[in-house]
């Protein structure tokens, strides 16, 4: 007989999200009353801007409280049409867009739509640790290819292209990079998509961290390099990290209609539509100018100098400088050396930072 509580083989394997866990502990410890400092989650510790909050409430009085079409309303993809043509020289059409409840959303029904049993994602590392249980729920094969803290976290085209078989579909970048904070120069990533392009590759470009860059970096979405990069690239984005959003659940995609429709019928029959105020405040954030942005990144790129101020004067500390997003993912395999083998591995030193120090970090081995 079979378990009656057994589950599915896909889902059983699933591996619980280290960021998710740490976070947790660091929310029952704040509601004990200990004073935490946060640095686990990535998420911005702002309000949603008022504008933004003012958009959803006129939304709901505007009667935006129905089932909306599966892929987003009217006004939100015209929204993210627009957004894409003025800040990324992209011009999608309306077939071409698809928003979903959350760039996880988003990234969990393209990986849904486009891959067959075994087909291989190719993830550079360190990577979001959601991508590879992302493909492994919709049936594919994560394939790793190491970027080194030598070469930036920036993944090397050649090793990519060793990386290809008769069953890559998607290669995944993202750049400014969770959790590195690597942000690609525009040739390195003509190069990665010149060899999807030879290979009939898709690839998937994480831009939710387009707007926080530092130190004059730039940001190259590759969709705009030529028709050719258009046709294989899908963009993706969310309104999380931008306008610090992350519990309203919009995430949205431009790329190739055929697979845009495809996000839509599944999402037709498994979550509908994002939440229709959440969309509505979407449009208002989308509308409503990047002021805020420009305000909360100042604030990041302070905070920035004083993470790295302070992780380059730790002996046996090793950091390449975060150029982008809000992250920075020092090397402490030294550290623990010098600390006489007390804590074997970076999860057991993030344990003690947060019990002992009340100092949520993230573990390094999961990414
Ligand atoms: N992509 C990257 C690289 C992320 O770090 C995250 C969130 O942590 C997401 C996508 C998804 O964000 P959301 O689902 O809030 O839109």
């Amino acid at each position: 007989m079979i378990d009656l509580h057994r589950l599915s083989p896909l889902v059983a394997a699933i591996t619980p999200s280290a960021t998710v866990a740490i976070t947790t502990r660091a929310k029952e410890l704040r509601r004990a009353g200990v004073d935490v400092i946060g640095l686990g989650a990535g998420e911005p510790d702002f309000d949603t801007p008022s504008h933004i909050v003012e958009a959803a409430i006129q939304g709901i009085r505007d009667g935006n409280t129905r089932y909306t079409a599966p892929d987003g309303t009217l006004e939100l993809k015209e929204a993210i049409r627009d957004k894409f043509l003025v800040e990324n020289g992209i011009e999608y059409s309306l077939d071409e867009i698809a928003a979903s409840c959350g760039g996880k959303h988003s990234i969990h029904n393209l990986f849904t739509a486009v891959l067959a049993p075994g087909d291989e994602v190719i993830i550079p590392t360190p990577y979001w640790v959601s991508y590879p249980e992302q493909v492994r729920i919709a049936g594919g094969t994560p394939v790793f290819v190491e970027a080194t803290a030598d070469s930036g976290f920036r993944v090397d085209p050649e090793a990519v292209k060793k990386a290809i078989t008769d069953r890559t579909r998607v290669l995944v970048l993202n750049s400014p990079s969770n959790p590195t904070g690597a942000v690609y120069p525009r040739a390195e990533i003509e190069a990665l998509v010149d060899i999807a392009i030879e290979h009939g590759i898709l690839v998937l470009s994480d831009e939710v961290y387009e707007h926080l860059l530092y130190e004059g970096a730039s940001h190259h979405s590759p969709a705009a390099f030529s028709p050719e990069a258009r046709r294989h690239v899908v963009t993706m984005n969310s309104v999380s990290k931008t306008y610090a959003m992350t519990g309203w659940r919009v995430g949205y995609m431009g790329g190739p209609a055929p697979i845009m429709r495809a996000v839509a019928r599944l999402q037709s029959h498994q979550s509908q539509n994002p939440a229709s105020q959440s969309q509505a405040a979407a449009v208002g954030a989308l509308r409503g100018g990047l002021d805020a942005v420009a305000e909360m990144r100042d604030a990041f790129d302070l905070r920035r100098g004083h993470a790295i101020k302070s992780l380059e004067s730790i002996p046996g500390i090793r950091l390449v400088r975060p150029a982008g997003a809000f992250y920075a993912f020092p090397d402490a395999r030294d550290l623990l050396g010098r600390l006489g083998g007390r804590f074997p591995d970076t999860t057991q030193l993030c344990a003690h930072l947060l019990d002992a120090h009340n100092v949520a970090c993230v573990p390094g081995a999961p990414f």
